[in-house]
């Protein structure tokens, strides 16, 4: 038995928990609490179990209350469902951990990981009543008292993760922070049962998880989706650029009157459109306004209004030139977001101050979405050396939404619960043609559900895909259909790690390709991460690089502990590159094409083959926060 003082000091840490606010805050105060209790996590059969006992509160008792109403759905078999099932799950975001969910509470054993160590993204997500019925079940009003209170029906994609991290780390779910998937591994030849199975290459490649085999990967690790054997089908629409915008909301009265603008209805208010164009030059397709931890602002804005506005430059027909960073005037799109949420809002709004996001930059960011980027397959099984794995995407790495329709959270918890009910099957001993024809019929639903379309009955819902597609039929897809997707040899050899599947998305001041980084880009890429360093002028990307200076410039930018950049000679370049050349090698995993000492013997580097070389720099520095 625990004394009062310990209880107390439970109840205490479970609050903190409860209450943490960012990501790493609530792995730090579950940690402590599950030191004091004395609890792991790893006994993921036992923990929620033990925990439930041991936290008494009325607070903890009121969320148990909810949670032990979600586990007794008859899909988990209490919690048998899948016993002995591992699945890593790439990716932190809401589908990532709405899958670990899921697959937790039937039993299996869950690893996330997710590359950053910080949710911060103040964007904000329209929810279905679906999803907010969902969420509610899992207990979202105990850790987030404002969530979809009255008839609010959004929440900001940190706020989401947060409170989804909380329930997963609850239902023992292992979270691990700053690890990064980089590729399967296969099981070895003629090795025992006990020999290695399929597992995750990671940084760090010392890191715990790669030396866990895993029985299922989900892929959730958003549009730019890292998982081989899934092709891309593009949806080339007519040009879409969308802007969003965060506001501080320092929620006075003022504020809290203004109206909210919710997409759907707005669409088809031409008048409105009309007299914004008319009064500020603005020409929108649609505008979505939600008020939030912040005042969110997405809208879809004609290229000609932009280019009138002075936002974009030059006009390309290359959408990627078009928003490439050289060609947007930073301070005209902050000036034209500003102005648009101003009349959108009739002028209500008191302040309108930029929030601030993870760069520490005003939080305004526009994206293209003229192609738009679906799977061909949800899932696919792997077999080699007789041992499988199920292989599977979720959330936008699946099937991309345009974020004024706002589907992406909808749809995205729609593919976990499909896909949860896959792992079911494949548990309970399908086979793996079986698993996959019924995971692909249940995928061509996907894209056309509507929250018209869908069950109406919520109470209902669980991860049977019965309970929540009317009139459905989950054999339109034939076993002969989806053998390619069972795949019975080596892995394809990834030719180079630049090239990757598909495009990615970003914001515009960021690269989006990753396999084509034109070198003009490159260069200016180069040249503003070598400011201001003595001796370094970056003009070009040849001979600029020959004293090796340029290089350890770049290095040092970023990761200023290696290498001590004053105490560098200019004279001594064979050093100096021999240098930038080792360290990028060993510290950073980037190979040399040739060594330190041959570059500066004099001749000109090989232009194609120092794009490749810099691109690799670019690839792993880019976005990153200085
Ligand atoms: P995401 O939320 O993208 O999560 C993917 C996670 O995987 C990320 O946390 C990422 O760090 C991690 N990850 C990536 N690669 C790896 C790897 N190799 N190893 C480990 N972890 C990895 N939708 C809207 O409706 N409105 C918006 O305004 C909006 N704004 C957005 C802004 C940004 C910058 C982004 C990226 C997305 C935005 N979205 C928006 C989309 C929305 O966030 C998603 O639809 C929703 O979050 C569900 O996505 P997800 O969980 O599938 O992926």
């Amino acid at each position: 038995g625990e004394t009062e003082e310990e209880k107390d000091q439970a109840g205490k840490l479970f609050e903190n928990f409860i209450q943490a606010s960012t990501c790493k805050g609530t792995v730090q105060s579950f940690n402590l609490l599950c030191r004091l209790l004395d609890l792991d996590p790893q006994d993921h059969e036992t923990f929620y179990c033990s925990l439930k006992t041991r936290l008494t509160s009325w607070r903890a008792k009121a969320l148990w209350t909810k949670l032990d109403k979600r586990t007794c759905h008859k899909e988990y078999k209490k919690g048998q469902a899948c016993v002995g099932t591992k699945c890593l799950i790439i990716g932190g975001g809401p589908c990532g951990l709405r899958t670990a969910i899921e697959l937790a509470l039937l039993g299996a054993k869950v690893v996330v990981i997710e590359k950053r160590d910080t949710f911060s993204r103040n964007n904000v997500l329209h929810l279905w009543p679906y999803t907010i019925h969902d969420l509610k079940g899992l207990g979202a009003k105990k850790f987030y008292g404002k969530f979809c209170a009255g008839a609010i029906d959004h929440i900001s994609i940190r706020q989401l993760q947060l409170m989804l991290l909380k329930i997963a780390l609850l239902a023992a779910v292992e979270f691990h922070v700053n690890v990064e998937f980089v590729k399967l591994l296969e099981p070895l030849e003629n090795q025992e049962d006990d020999g290695p199975g399929w597992r995750a290459e990671i940084r760090p490649a010392d890191h715990p998880v790669a030396s866990i085999d895993f029985d299922v990967v989900v892929g959730a690790d958003g549009r730019r989706n890292t998982l081989e054997g899934f092709k891309r089908k593009e949806f080339r629409g007519k040009l879409a650029i969308a802007i969003t915008a965060n506001f501080v909301n320092r929620n006075t009265t003022a504020e809290a009157k203004v109206e909210e603008i919710s997409g759907v209805a707005f669409i088809f208010n031409q008048k409105f459109f009309l007299d914004l164009k008319e009064e500020t030059g603005i020409d929108l397709e649609n505008i979505v306004y939600y008020k939030d931890n912040t005042h969110y602002f997405v809208m879809t804005a004609k290229k000609q209004s932009l280019l009138d506005k002075g936002v974009i430059i030059h006009d390309y027909i290359d959408t990627e030139m078009l928003l490439s960073s050289e060609n947007v005037n930073q301070e005209a799109l902050l000036g034209y977001a500003r102005e648009a949420a101003d009349f959108g809002t009739n002028y209500q709004l008191p302040t309108l101050d930029f929030a601030i996001n993870a760069c520490g930059q005003p939080d305004v960011a526009m994206f293209d979405f003229t192609s738009m980027y679906a799977s061909e397959n949800a899932a696919l099984v792997r077999e080699r050396f007789g041992r499988q794995l199920l292989v599977a995407l979720v959330g936008d790495s699946l099937l991309e939404p345009f974020w004024p329709m706002g589907t992406g959270c909808a749809r995205g918890f729609l593919a976990a619960f499909d896909s949860a009910w896959m792992v079911k099957r494949w548990a309970e001993g399908m086979t793996p043609l079986e698993v996959l024809a019924e995971r692909e019929s249940l995928y061509r639903i996907l894209p056309q559900t509507t929250t018209e379309n869908i069950a109406k009955n919520f109470e209902q819902y669980t991860i049977d895909p019965g309970t929540r597609y009317p009139n459905l039929i989950s054999t339109c897809v034939r076993q002969n259909q989806v053998r390619h997707l069972y795949i019975n040899g080596e892995l394809p050899v990834k030719s180079c790690s630049l090239v990757r599947n598909g495009t990615i998305r970003r914001p515009v001041n960021l690269a989006r390709r990753e396999s084509e980084i034109r070198p003009v880009r490159l260069l200016t890429w180069c040249q503003k991460q070598t400011e201001g360093y003595r001796n370094v002028s970056v003009t070009d990307l040849t001979t600029s690089w020959q004293s090796g200076l340029a290089l350890c410039a770049l290095i040092h930018r970023f990761r200023s502990h290696l290498i001590e950049f004053d105490s560098l000679n200019e004279e001594d370049s064979a050093n100096n590159l021999q240098l930038a050349c080792d360290v990028a090698e060993r510290e950073l995993g980037i190979r040399p094409f040739t060594t330190g000492k041959e570059m500066a013997a004099g001749q000109e580097p090989d232009k194609t083959r120092m794009v490749t070389y810099l691109s690799k720099f670019y690839e792993l520095f880019r976005g990153t926060p200085l």
